[in-house]
């Protein structure tokens, strides 16, 4: 046994320090970025937030509503949409919004394959998403499909290391997705005692990755539009919205009314109601690791973007970033023992 004894933070542990600036206004703010990917050589231009390959968020709807609005988001579609449905959507010239999403079974590679035999080149973008990045195979199967798809841009994780950053960007990842346990309807820390502060990870494993030519995207834990302007301060290059993102129009799910009031269901990806829902139930050998929850309906989600992208330019105002690229390098974290005022309650 070890201990580490280095202070490791979370968004709640910091704030950012305001520097002068000569910004006048956050309409003078250009939040979107351009990469270009390590592997597939392909580009990206546009707001580097997605929307989390979740049921309720990672939907077809939500990608229609992205473009709708020109905002510049993408979606990581969740897996299970039949190989029609995503056929049929990606006719509809939507493929530079979405990222396709596999995990790591059988099924996904052979659905995966199947799509890209009936339309080769058509997906442009990947996300490999496992809840353990750290299982033996997982980097084998990335390299795999690397070289079956050496132009796709891929994205693939959950780690929380820089050594495992580096192992998977040298495996043919081109942005590495970080965070274990940090999410909203994620219950991993409680079942497993398994995890790593968010804005930590995110600052180490944006390092491991910028070394190698590569990039990171920050996924879970974000549970206000100042997280993400943590997230991206610290280092991130894209940053994975799940919660922050549920409960609208956009989540293809049913909304139910209790006393009046409008609600939907929201859960994790392992939770019970993933697994009956999507498997057949919880396999016997492995507990769930999500939960379910019931949250207000939010409405449509351009309200929310229109908060969300406003409180992100406002930072950047505050530090004198003109562009989401001077973020980071205009962030001084300082840590502090308390976040929000909540004499008037915790909104
Ligand atoms: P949020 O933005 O809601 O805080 O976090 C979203 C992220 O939580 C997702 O992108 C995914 O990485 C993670 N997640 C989603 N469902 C589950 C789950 O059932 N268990 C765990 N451990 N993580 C989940």
């Amino acid at each position: 046994m070890r201990i580490e004894e280095d202070v490791k933070l979370d968004f709640k542990d910091v704030l950012i320090r305001p520097k002068r600036s000569t910004l006048t206004s956050r309409k003078e703010v250009d939040i979107s970025r351009e990469y270009k990917f390590r592997w597939s050589g392909k580009t990206f231009k546009g707001v580097p937030i997605i929307a989390a390959n979740m049921d309720g968020v990672g939907t077809m709807d939500m990608a229609k509503a992205f473009m709708r609005d020109g905002n510049g988001l993408t979606v990581a579609l969740h897996k299970h949409y039949a190989l029609d449905e995503l056929v049929d959507f990606y006719t509809k010239k939507t493929a530079a919004a979405v990222w396709y999403s596999i995990g790591m079974t059988p099924d996904d590679e052979k659905k995966l394959d199947a799509f890209v035999k009936k339309n080769p080149g058509v997906v442009e973008k990947l996300c490999v998403d496992v809840a353990n990045g750290y299982s033996e195979g997982f980097v084998d199967f990335v390299k795999k499909i690397r070289a079956k798809h050496p132009t796709l841009t891929i994205m693939a994780g959950n780690v929380v290391t820089g050594e495992m950053v580096e192992q998977l960007i040298l495996a043919g990842v081109d942005v590495v997705k970080v965070g274990i346990g940090p999410g909203s309807v994620c219950t991993t820390r409680k079942m497993t005692g398994i995890g790593y502060p968010q804005l930590s990870a995110v600052i180490e494993c944006a390092d491991a990755a910028h070394g190698l030519g590569g990039l990171i995207c920050a996924d879970g834990g974000c549970t206000v539009p100042g997280d993400i302007a943590k997230a991206f301060g610290g280092g991130a290059d894209f940053v994975m919205l799940g919660g922050m993102l549920a409960g609208h129009d956009q989540a293809e799910e049913k909304i139910v009314e209790v006393n009046g009031k409008k609600y939907v269901a929201f859960y994790g990806m392992s939770s019970d109601t993933a697994m009956k829902r999507h498997k057949g139930g919880v396999a016997e050998y492995r507990a769930s690791e999500g939960k379910t929850v019931k949250i207000p309906h939010k409405g449509d989600v351009s309200a929310s973007l229109q908060d969300i992208l406003g409180g992100l330019r406002s930072a950047c105002t505050y530090v004198g970033a003109r562009k989401l690229k001077e973020l980071s390098k205009r962030t001084t974290f300082i840590r502090v023992s308390q976040q929000l005022n909540t004499v008037f309650g915790n909104e």
